[in-house]
């Protein structure tokens, strides 16, 4: 178990997994991770939480106006890994390879998780 301190815990969750949005307006819906912020964590995931931008045309930058949609942040908080192995949602393990990498393990099933 991680000892409680005061350092930021890692996110855990890295661009390109696919995650399971478990609270807020996307509850249910599973996508791949587009970007992490770890400094606010929160991150976006594809067709979860969108957001509508109305834009205001402006032809001499080319911009047509209208909506536009796109993915707004989530809270780390919010979303679970899924786990390429079990396709379960599940929170991700950590352990060192023979080789000494670093990587994550599903602690489920210890899928790593590496691509
Ligand atoms: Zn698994």
């Amino acid at each position: 178990m991680r000892k409680t301190n005061h350092k930021p815990a890692p996110l855990g969750i890295r661009h390109g997994d696919t995650v399971k949005v478990m609270a807020g307006r996307s509850k249910g819906k599973t996508g791949k991770v587009l970007s992490v912020d770890p400094a606010k964590r929160r991150l976006t995931v594809e067709h979860a939480n969108i957001i509508k931008r109305h834009t205001r045309p402006n032809p001499s930058k080319n911009i047509k106006g209208g909506i536009l949609e796109k993915e707004g942040p989530l809270h780390i908080s919010n979303v679970m890994l899924i786990c390429p192995g079990c396709g379960k949602h599940t929170r991700a393990g950590h352990t060192t390879l023979p080789d000494g990498t670093k990587v994550r393990i599903c602690r489920r099933c210890n899928t790593t998780f590496e691509h």
